[in-house]
């Protein structure tokens, strides 16, 4: 979908060789020789990352497109690591199952969602992709390929780093004590291992189940009623949109309720009928938009449902090509109970230094949502990111992260130091120097580099 040198963010990049490596001797082949020149290598997947992650800066890029193996079983599926994640959805399905995480971009390859530890609206009550995971393989730069199940521990010491207290998190290497292999390379952005293939848990497709878009005519009401909804039994999914948001799609969607003015998004597991006089009673209750929200529980319903959610960052990043900057996004996440102070400050802080335009969406469920900042010109530009440094400091502050699930790649590897002392970020740099000391892998992710020191 997108070329080998930027990535769904418009972040751009060069390099010197593109390598698509049929078999997996190839590959090793291909690392060997990087390993002996010095070269550094970037792992493309699907390209829908947001972080510049699998843009090469020079080197070599090398893409496992060819690896897209899919093989369905009882329970679980075998993926290579080139296999599109909407491929295997469609396989999964097929076979009356389904695979959990699902972070809307069906173009996603099933390697790049294992190393962003990507997760998605269903991660509400499924968590991220690294749970999912029962075997992995993969390449070290040293030569080595293994073969490691859930319950293998690594095999060297690491110095514990803190986690934030947020539900999602997916920002650095989660160090700790005794910990499994398939831990440490999801969610390592390339710059550990190179995926090549991956056993992961399916589970049945469930038998009943409820999809909402709600509509509100006030803001503040839509807001209470996520805060009430959040402990609902069998809720797998608790989006929202802002009114922003909504105007982005409303030409696309020319049924959007005209007084609506934000939205919340939900899919429950439910036993049987009665689940939709609950929700009757819930819509009252919170002051909805009854009688113009959407429910449905057919297959077709949420196929609908979902492609309106997914409408939403589709369009945020045409916009940001058609504007013609990078685009400027949050993934910060903090833990629920601070969910309306993180929103006050987005809002506040806008409303103070951002004259251009924004909209405010996502994973509302665990305080994650997405603050999309449209700049109009240079100088909005540089007060998007100055904005988003600062949004990114206040997450810390409230106990959050500063990655939830898109990982921190290149364009926000400055961030690390927010969130851990430099301590931990030394015990995470010892992790990368011990599996790949010549700092090869995916250079320029997490850690900024220089020529001389690329690991400084
Ligand atoms: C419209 C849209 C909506 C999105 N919504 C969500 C969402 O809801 N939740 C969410 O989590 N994400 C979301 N994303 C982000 C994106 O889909 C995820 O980050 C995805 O996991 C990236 O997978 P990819 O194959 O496209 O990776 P790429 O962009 O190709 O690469 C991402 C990173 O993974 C590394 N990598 C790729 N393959 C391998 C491999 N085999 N071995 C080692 N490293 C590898 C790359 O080097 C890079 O660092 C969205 C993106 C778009 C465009």
């Amino acid at each position: 979908m997108w070329n080998y040198l930027e990535d769904a963010s418009n972040y751009q990049g060069h390099a010197d060789k593109i390598l698509i490596p049929q078999t997996e001797a190839e590959l090793v082949g291909i690392l060997a020789e990087a390993q002996a020149g010095g070269i550094a290598v970037t792992i493309a997947g699907g390209g829908s990352g947001l972080t510049g992650g699998r843009v090469p800066e020079g080197g070599w890029c090398v893409s496992l497109e060819k690896f897209n193996k899919i093989e369905i079983h009882d329970g679980f599926a075998v993926c290579g690591a080139g296999a599109i994640l909407g491929d295997l959805h469609a396989a999964a399905k097929r076979s009356g199952q389904f695979y959990p995480p699902d972070p809307t971009e069906t173009m996603a390859a099933i390697g790049g969602t294992i190393s962003c530890n990507a997760c998605g609206s269903r991660s509400f009550m499924y968590g991220a992709t690294r749970r999912w995971i029962r075997r992995l393989r993969f390449a070290l730069m040293d030569g080595r390929v293994l073969d490691v199940r859930r319950g293998d521990k690594i095999d060297f010491e690491v110095i514990p780093v803190h986690r934030p207290a947020s539900t999602k998190h997916s920002a650095g290497y989660p160090l700790a004590a005794g910990m499994e292999w398939i831990d440490l390379i999801s969610g390592s952005e390339g710059t550990l291992a190179v995926v090549i293939e991956a056993e992961l848990e399916l589970q049945p497709v469930p038998k009943e189940m409820l999809n909402g878009i709600v509509f509100f005519s006030s803001d503040a009401d839509s807001l209470r009623a996520v805060e009430a909804w959040r402990s609902i039994p069998g809720l797998r999914m608790l989006e929202w949109a802002d009114e922003p948001s909504l105007g982005l799609i409303r030409e696309k969607y020319t049924d959007l309720p005209k007084a609506a003015v934000a939205c919340v998004i939900v899919e429950q597991l439910v036993e049987d009928e009665s689940a939709v006089d609950d929700w009757v009673e819930r819509l009252e209750e919170q002051n909805a938009m009854a009688d113009e929200s959407w429910f449905g529980s057919s297959e077709a319903d949420r196929e609908r449902f979902r492609a309106f959610r997914h409408a939403l960052p589709e369009r945020v990043i045409q916009l940001v090509r058609q504007l013609g900057f990078s685009k400027l996004g949050s993934d910060f996440s903090v833990p629920v109970e601070k969910n309306r102070e993180m929103l006050d400050f987005y809002r506040d802080q806008i409303a103070k230094r951002f004259p251009a335009p924004f909209a405010i969406f996502g994973h509302i469920g665990d305080a994650h949502v997405h603050v999309n900042l449209f700049p109009s010109s240079e100088e909005t530009g540089v007060e998007g990111k100055k904005l988003m440094d600062d949004f990114a400091r206040k997450s810390v502050e409230l106990g959050g992260t500063i990655a939830a699930e898109h990982g921190l790649g290149k364009r926000k590897r400055h961030f690390l130091p927010f969130l851990y002392s430099e301590a931990e970020i030394e015990a995470m740099k010892a992790v990368k120097r011990h599996l790949d000391p010549k700092w090869l892998l995916g250079r320029g992710n997490l850690f900024p580099m220089s020529p001389e020191h690329p690991g400084a």
